[in-house]
């Protein structure tokens, strides 16, 4: 096989040349006294050596080595000859005669002197190109986000535990960016899921080009990206990051001929201060991005250690309590017709009668319940109680309806209609006295998981209304897909409502409510003249402070029968 072999048969030399190249493997033999290569012939690799035989002498093998790979094929070497292991193996580019590289897998077997100094090696190569091709591909699967090709979770924390480990050795002070895109949902649901894909391929590399040389980049989730900063510095520039983030979707993103406004949300978390290692600093950033939200769109929020993490613990561990204390009740509130002074619906608004901090409202534990999953089986308890009074009020011959508000959570529940129905069952309450409150933007960012939900509500009879109409930001297309009943105006309305253009906004929904059939509520109705300039307009379903602030079932019952004429008599007609 080694061609200097006097006693080498050449028959068998041919046949093994077949094999060689049908194989795809080239042999070789480097006596390295002489500092001679040879190679098997006209096959391949070979043929790109020019010649079978070689000067490494000349460095011709070597020169024809990718430059980038030759370092570490002269450590394999080095490693094999200096610890006599059994062979030495390396993968490496070799440059191919049409002046390309092809990948090859060398493995040798080193044959020593008596003195322990090596003689020659002999050793095949063998193509590897299309292995290293799927092994890439298979790498970067693993390792790699297929729609945005960002890295992944996994690559993310790797990376973000050696920044964080170098940081705490050099007094670095890395910063965590939580971003959730507001309104992918609804992309999704106006102009389908390849529209929305787009977007967030958009968004990954707007951002990547935003965050700079040293940042690193992740989709953890469908639309949330975190971004880490390996030295901000501290909260200052970390805010001035914070909002060229923000600054980066200040104009619209072009997919094919649609121009789509997309608006975020950053939560941020900083080492060490927020959290010591990654996964506290992503759920602290987690907890800092909800709140940036929960104060509108497009904004930033730092997390606040001791107010926001341990209040949201502290909220969790006695809810759980609660749940078996039945410490949570309802007050109701009237919803009032103002044109005839009856009751229309009484809405049913949680309590939390906490045995430290007295009556918690809903804004105090509804999120945490929400982010908890508790709002399932408290959303449960609530419903059963606000049913089981109506019932009563039903049989003392009252005659109004229920209405209770929903989270997105509870109707993504798979028997989450089962369950209401078993509940009215159990009440003997109809559907038909049952309304059900859901806020517009709950609706718009889980608009798929929770469709189905809804209109099987509203198959059983069950009405829907939309809670806090107005400031949802949505695109009116998906209402005409939702059987809804009702649309409640948000009080932020009728705060304002001497101001045109908010005035000129409920025009608009009262308009809308008409052509579509929908009854129109407006909420947070304090104010003698905000029920004047609604009933002007055409709005004669209010409630508010006016007419009842949500009071607890007995206090309510002293006001059932008297209705509202004596001050809807007063309104402007
Ligand atoms: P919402 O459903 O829009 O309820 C109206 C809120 O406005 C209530 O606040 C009510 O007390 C308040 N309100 C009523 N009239 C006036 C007024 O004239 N002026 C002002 N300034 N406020 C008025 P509350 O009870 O604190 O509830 C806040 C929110 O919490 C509710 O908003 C609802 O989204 C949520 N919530 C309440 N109970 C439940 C529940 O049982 N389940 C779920 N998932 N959410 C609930
Ligand atoms: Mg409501
Ligand atoms: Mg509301």
């Amino acid at each position: 096989m080694i061609p200097e072999n006097p006693t080498a048969d050449s028959n068998i030399e041919e046949k093994c040349l077949k094999f060689f190249e049908s194989s795809g493997c080239i042999f070789w033999d480097w006596d390295s006294k002489h500092d001679m290569a040879y190679f098997m012939t006209d096959s391949g690799t070979a043929e790109s050596a020019e010649s079978s035989k070689i000067s490494c002498r000349n460095g011709l093998w070597w020169g024809l080595m990718h430059p980038a790979d030759k370092e570490r094929v002269k450590k394999a070497l080095d490693f094999c000859l200096a610890n006599k292991v059994p062979f030495f193996q390396a993968s490496y580019r070799i440059k191919t005669g049409n002046g390309g590289y092809t990948r090859i897998m060398t493995k040798g077997v080193p044959a020593y002197d008596s003195d322990g100094c090596m003689e020659r090696m002999t050793g095949f190569h063998v193509d590897v190109t299309i292995q290293k091709k799927y092994e890439d591909k298979l790498k970067r699967l693993i390792n790699y986000d297929f729609l945005t090709n960002l890295p992944n979770r996994f690559i993310f924390m790797e990376n973000m535990n050696k920044v964080l480990s170098d940081a705490s050795k050099n007094g670095k002070r890395p910063a965590v960016f939580l971003l959730d895109i507001d309104n992918l949902e609804s992309i999704n649901s106006d102009y389908g899921y390849a529209v929305g894909d787009c977007v967030l391929k958009l968004a990954a590399k707007t951002l990547k080009k935003g965050i700079g040389e040293k940042g690193m980049i992740s989709r953890i989730a469908g639309d949330e990206f975190v971004i880490l900063q390996p030295d901000l510095g501290g909260i200052n520039e970390a805010a001035k990051f914070a909002r060229s983030l923000l600054q980066l979707f200040e104009n619209p993103l072009r997919v094919h001929e649609l121009k789509l406004c997309v608006t975020v949300c950053i939560g941020i978390a900083i080492y060490p201060e927020n959290g010591n290692e990654s996964e506290t600093l992503l759920k602290n950033a987690g907890f800092a991005m909800r709140k940036a939200k929960s104060y509108g769109r497009h904004g930033f929020h730092f997390f606040e250690r001791y107010n926001e993490m341990a209040q949201a613990n502290r909220i969790q561990r006695d809810m759980k309590k609660a749940l078996n204390r039945e410490e949570f009740f309802l007050c109701y509130q009237p919803i009032v017709n103002a044109k005839t002074g009856r009751i229309v619906a009484m809405e049913a608004l949680a309590r939390w009668a906490h045995p430290e901090r007295g009556i918690v409202c809903p804004g105090d534990f509804i999120n945490v319940a929400e982010e908890t999953n508790l709002i399932v089986p408290i959303g449960e308890y609530i419903l059963r109680n606000a049913c089981r009074q109506m019932k009563m009020w039903i049989d003392r011959g009252l005659d109004f309806c229920i209405s209770v508000n929903v989270s997105p959570k509870q109707l993504q529940t798979p028997d989450f209609v089962g369950m209401v129905k078993n509940v009215l069952n159990e009440c003997g309450l109809s559907p038909n006295c049952l309304y059900m409150e859901i806020t517009e933007n709950a609706i718009i960012r889980h608009f798929s998981e929770t469709v189905k939900n809804l209109i099987l509500l509203s198959k059983a009879g069950i009405k829907l209304a939309l809670d806090d109409f107005g400031i949802g930001y949505s695109s009116l297309k998906y209402l005409k897909e939702l059987p809804i009943s009702m649309l409640k105006i948000d009080s932020a309305f009728v705060r304002s409502i001497d101001e045109e253009i908010d005035r000129a906004i409920i025009d608009l929904i009262l308009a809308l409510g008409k052509k579509m059939r929908y009854e129109v509520v407006a909420e947070g109705v304090e104010l003698r003249e905000q029920a004047d300039f609604l009933k002007t307009m055409g709005c004669d379903l209010m409630q508010g402070f006016l007419f009842s602030e949500p009071l607890p079932a007995d206090d309510i019952e002293k006001i059932l029968r008297k209705d509202y004429i004596d001050i809807t008599l007063l309104l402007n007609t």
